[in-house]
This record gives structure tokens, C-alpha cells and sequence, in this order.
């Protein structure tokens, strides 16, 4: 049987406790996962991308299975290049659910054969998101309990 590879697309910036679990999850699923870093060389991240990545990769170390890339271009193009039919997503709201609907829509657009698994968030987790995160630590508010472990542990410096 064909290799099961999901692209979990996202900005992570940062890659949060959230981020985790829906990959860590999505292990029961698929037989690879590349957490995919989208960044749009126009626009200015908060944390740097690639300690990101490395942060990322650390996390995951343990998990043969598990990688991480960057890439500037159409997420649907991305997964078509990886080899990846499965594009992973998580979902928090309504709100999430309004906006992955158009999204899912236009990625099949592109790479027909791409179909978007959506997972809900663990109810503990659904308040995280990096916009909070982000302004949080823009005003020197600890951040670690909503970090991966090996996130938190480095001091990200900005
Ligand atoms: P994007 O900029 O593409 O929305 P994010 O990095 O914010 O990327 O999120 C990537 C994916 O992770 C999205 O599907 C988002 O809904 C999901 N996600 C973000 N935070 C959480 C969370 N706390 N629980 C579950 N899923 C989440």
C-alpha cells in the first residue's frame, strides 16, 4: 500500500502546545508527517524561522517518522513536491472552521487529488494560538506553559 504522508502546513510562529498534539495525534493516522513552516519572504515573522525549524525538530527527534521543512510557495504545490496526499489541519472554533473551509476548497483546487484531515482540538488546548502567544511575550509575560517542552526550555530570543 501506498505510504500515508501528511503535510501539517502552518506558520508556527511559534509552534505551540496546540501544534504538538494535533501532530502527535495524527501519528495514529498516517505513516509520515512533515510539519510544514509556510513563510511568505514579504512578511516579517516574530520568531526567527529557522531556530523554529530547529526547535521543531528537536521536539520531534524521537519520532522517525516525523520532519520538518520550510517553504515559500502554495501549500497544495508543496505537498504535490513531498509526495504528501494528505493535508493535516486542526481546528479550535468556528472560526478556524470558516476559514479551513475555504482553504481545503482552493488547495484541492490546485493538487486535486490532496484531501485535507482535520482534527479537533484537545479541549485543553483550544484556547493556545501563536497570535497569543506572540503578544504575550511582546510584553515579557512568560510563555513556556503553552510551549512544547523543548521549546520552553530555550530562551527564543527575538
Ligand atoms: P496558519 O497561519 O496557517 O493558520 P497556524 O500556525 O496558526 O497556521 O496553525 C496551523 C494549524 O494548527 C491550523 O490548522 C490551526 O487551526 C491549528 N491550530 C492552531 N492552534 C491549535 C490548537 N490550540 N489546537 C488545535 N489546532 C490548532
Amino acid at each position: 500500500m501506498k505510504k500515508r504522508i501528511a503535510l501539517f502546513p502552518g506558520s508556527f510562529d511559534p509552534f505551540t502546545k496546540g501544534h504538538e498534539d494535533i501532530v502527535l495525534r495524527g501519528l495514529n493516522l498516517f505513516d509520515e508527517i512533515i510539519v510544514g513552516i509556510g513563510h511568505n519572504s514579504n512578511k516579517k515573522r516574530y520568531f526567527p524561522l529557522e531556530t523554529m525549524k530547529a526547535l521543531i525538530d528537536e521536539t520531534f527527534a524521537i519520532y522517525p517518522q516525523i520532519s520538518t521543512v520550510t517553504y515559500d510557495d502554495l501549500t497544495a504545490n508543496m505537498a504535490r513536491q513531498l509526495g504528501a496526499r494528505f493535508l493535516l489541519r486542526g481546528l479550535r472554533n468556528t472560526t478556524d472552521f470558516e476559514y479551513e473551509n475555504s482553504i481545503s476548497q482552493v488547495n484541492r483546487h490546485v493538487y486535486e487529488e490532496v484531501e485535507t484531515i482535520f482534527l479537533i482540538t484537545s479541549p485543553h488546548l483550544a484556547p493556545i494560538s501563536s497570535t497569543i502567544i506572540r503578544e504575550l511575550h511582546r510584553y515579557g509575560h512568560d510563555v513556556d506553559e503553552f510551549l512544547p517542552y523543548k521549546l520552553s526550555k530555550a530562551t527564543i530570543s527575538v
